[in-house]
């Protein structure tokens, strides 16, 4: 099985949130089980190839908005592995990328239209190479479509998997035409633009072989309106293929200096360097501490706002490392500034992958208040590094933590529901709690999040995917 990944990132060498980490690793783990994925991703000017081996493999000629374009192909490797990632240069499509890669703008739309015309160019200039084409999100929901116009019966399978459902590339209609597709050639692309615009992530959804999530219970939220939001309906029709697999961690990027037989020693080290870092007093005191981005649809920003106070108050420490909305930003530096909270309290806005590894192995809890969560790899890493997640029972969060064991789980998307779940684990540090917090580390970082058993059940879903598209096309 020869499968082509195309994505927005791919880490280390793109790295902008989750979905990096994923496509960075997965397709390692599935190489180690005789599965061989090739990467293929923009090559942004700002991509880290410093310290890789990068060469130049040949010119594509795209075309795009009646113009062909020219683009290079360059080829790397994932780090220690075998895994080819392709790097398509293209100084006017590919002249930015960053967080806003995952805006719904008209920009990032025109940019991932014209790179999934590129990828089917690819495709086909490496005809018979690829049996199945491994989408991922938004950014990659037109290449169905092109794939169906030019390679017909002959093109490859085709499996969608939606990472974040909330982002979902919606573009200007003529971005259709510029990549080539004729209106009028696939209905539901005419039913989509009558309100002017074109949503990838419905066509993605709609028009591959076979969609998946990043985690069992997200595939089952997004079939409910509450999660499936504008495009339930869509998701409701393709429930027969719909499958979740939850994402792994590749631990060898999340360097640890301790096991779970020495690690009491080495995170108070870690912690305390981490106080004295942050102006934060008191080593005795536990450690709460949140990292991601500051998307207030998302991540729980207003509960984890309310519930910071009674941290403080019930004697924790509070740390934050994010950068997302600028209000937000904004509002948790000045809140951070208050008397009350003063020596207590550290606000860090920037993207900062060290500082982050620092937080994750000298905290001694990690919340993760999301109101909804695809997958989630924080509360993962944070496990790993022996620090207690605290999170909302949602998606891949609820998938991964199991209460009073690894980690601290509640329902009610309110401040209140935290607060409770926070007080819980600083009971349980304190000694006082129904199970012990040593035991508790211990089993989170015995935890398996390897990608080793969803590796084996893309795998499945890869032949499963595969089978059925031969059907059709034999039909
Ligand atoms: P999402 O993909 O929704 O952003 P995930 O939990 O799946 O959330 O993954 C987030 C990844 O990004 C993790 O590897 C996390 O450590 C990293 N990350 C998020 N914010 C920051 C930050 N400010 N600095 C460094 N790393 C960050």
């Amino acid at each position: 099985m020869k499968v082509l990944l195309p994505a927005a990132e791919v880490a280390p060498i793109i790295k902008l949130g989750g979905l990096g980490d994923v496509v960075g690793s997965l397709p390692k783990a599935l190489e180690k089980i005789g599965v061989n994925v090739d990467v293929i991703v923009p090559f942004y000017p700002t991509a880290k190839v410093q310290d890789v081996k990068i060469f130049k493999a040949f010119d594509l000629e795209v075309p795009y908005d009646d113009t062909a374009n020219l683009v290079e192909v360059y080829k790397t490797k994932l780090p220690d592995s075998n895994v080819d990632v392709l790097l398509l240069k293209n100084s006017k499509y590919f002249s930015r990328g960053g967080k806003d890669a995952f805006a719904n703008k008209i920009s990032e739309t025109e940019m991932f239209a014209f790179f999934s015309r590129a990828v089917v160019e690819f495709v086909k200039a490496q005809f018979n190479t690829y049996d199945l084409v491994h989408c991922n999100d938004w950014h990659t929901g037109m290449i169905p479509h092109l794939l169906d116009d030019e390679l017909a019966e002959t093109r490859p399978a085709v499996l969608y998997t939606v990472h974040n459902l909330a982002y979902q590339g919606i573009g200007d209609q003529e971005l259709v035409q510029n990549m080539g597709i004729v209106p009028g050639d696939h209905p539901l692309i005419d039913w989509d633009i009558a309100d002017g615009d074109v949503n990838f992530m419905l066509q993605g959804i709609t028009s591959s072989d076979y969609v998946g999530t990043v985690s069992p219970t997200y595939a089952k939220e997004i079939l409910t309106p509450e999660y499936g939001g504008d495009l339930v309906d869509v998701l409701q029709v393709r429930e027969s293929r719909v499958a979740g697999i939850l994402n792994g961690i590749d631990t060898s990027s999340f360097p640890r200096d301790y096991t779970s037989h020495n690690w009491r020693e080495a995170k108070k080290d870690h912690k305390a360097a981490l106080l004295e870092k942050f102006g934060l007093t008191d080593p005795q005191k536990p450690l709460v501490s949140f990292i991601g981005r500051l998307d207030p649809n998302q991540k729980g920003l207003d509960i984890l706002y309310e519930a910071i106070p009674s941290i403080v108050k019930a004697g924790g420490n509070f740390v934050l490392l994010g950068t997302g909305d600028a209000g937000w930003q904004d509002k948790l530096t000045k809140f951070a500034e208050q008397d009350d909270l003063r020596g207590a309290v550290s606000i860090n806005i920037m993207f900062d992958v060290d500082l982050a590894r620092k937080i994750y192995s000298g905290s001694d809890f990690l919340i993760v208040p999301s109101k909804y969560e695809p997958c989630g790899l924080i509360q993962m890493i944070s496990m790993w590094y022996g620090t207690l997640p605290i999170v909302r029972a949602t998606g891949g969060l609820k998938d991964s933590v199991t209460e009073g064991k690894t980690g601290f789980l509640f329902d009610d998307y309110s401040s209140q529901a935290l607060i409770e779940a926070v007080n819980k684990a600083l009971i349980t540090y304190s000694g006082h709690g129904e199970t012990s917090f040593d035991s508790m580390v211990v089993a989170a970082m015995q935890a398996d999040f390897s990608w080793d058993s969803s590796a084996r059940e893309y795998k499945k879903l890869y032949e499963k995917v595969h089978a059925l598209r031969k059907e059709v096309a034999n039909a």
